[in-house]
């Protein structure tokens, strides 16, 4: 019962491309129930591997502008030449439902939720255990060109400088114990006083006993 008093929040997990975060988002949904992806859109061409509507909703330039003059998105961004865009009423709605929403998104997307509702956001960087490891994980995904993968490289560092405007900072050089730490943060985030909302309304049943 107190769950469903409870509002939702937003686990926001940013990194440098190839630190294993697609990973770990994958590994939490297998993990909890009760939190959704938010499924992007984006301009990006699809990668072999990916599905339409599940890991992306791959779109034209000219659809994704038609989306943000209808204001659809709580946040876009150009990350890597390709524009990335949250879509509102999901999310809204698993909110306002009790339910969490995982966001598998860059630093500006990040920033943009915070402002869109901060005491909901709980944002997690993760961090590659080395550079020569975030090189081999890129290369290992083989469905990048050269170029992509040197380019995705070169911007590791601009990403990694916002790590200090995260909530949780964590090092994934174990999937099982890197998706196990961030279970603990979301078992923790999920009891704060201020997503209780219930809570109000049972003090005030205990307090009724003094006043009689
Ligand atoms: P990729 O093309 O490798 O799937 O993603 C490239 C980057 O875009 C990743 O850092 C990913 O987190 C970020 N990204 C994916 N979707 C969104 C989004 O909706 N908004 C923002 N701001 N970034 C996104």
């Amino acid at each position: 019962m107190n769950e469903k008093k409870r509002k939702g929040l937003m686990l926001v997990l940013s990194s440098p491309s190839g630190a294993g975060k697609t990973s770990i988002c994958k590994k939490i949904l297998k993990l909890d129930k009760e939190i959704s992806m938010s499924i992007s859109y984006t301009t990006r061409s699809k990668r072999k591997s990916e599905k339409d509507g599940v890991d992306y909703f791959f779109v034209s330039k000219t659809d994704f502008d038609s989306l943000i003059r209808e204001k659809f998105f709580i946040e876009y961004a150009n990350v890597f030449e390709n524009w990335y865009g949250t879509p509102k009423a999901f999310v809204e709605e698993k909110l306002e439902n009790g339910k969490d929403v995982i966001f598998d998104i860059d630093w500006q997307g990040a920033q943009k939720l915070s402002d869109f509702s901060k005491n909901d956001v709980v944002s997690i960087f993760i961090l590659p255990p080395s550079n020569k490891e975030l090189l081999k994980r890129l290369k290992k995904r083989a469905e990048d060109s050269v170029d992509i993968v040197s380019s995705r490289m070169s911007k590791a560092k601009a990403e990694i400088s916002h790590w200090i405007e995260y909530d949780y900072v964590l090092i994934n050089d174990n999937l099982e114990i890197c998706s196990s730490k961030i279970m603990n943060i979301l078992k923790a985030e999920r009891l704060k006083r201020k997503r209780q909302r219930f809570i109000f309304d049972f003090i005030d049943k205990l307090l009724d006993y003094f006043i009689r």
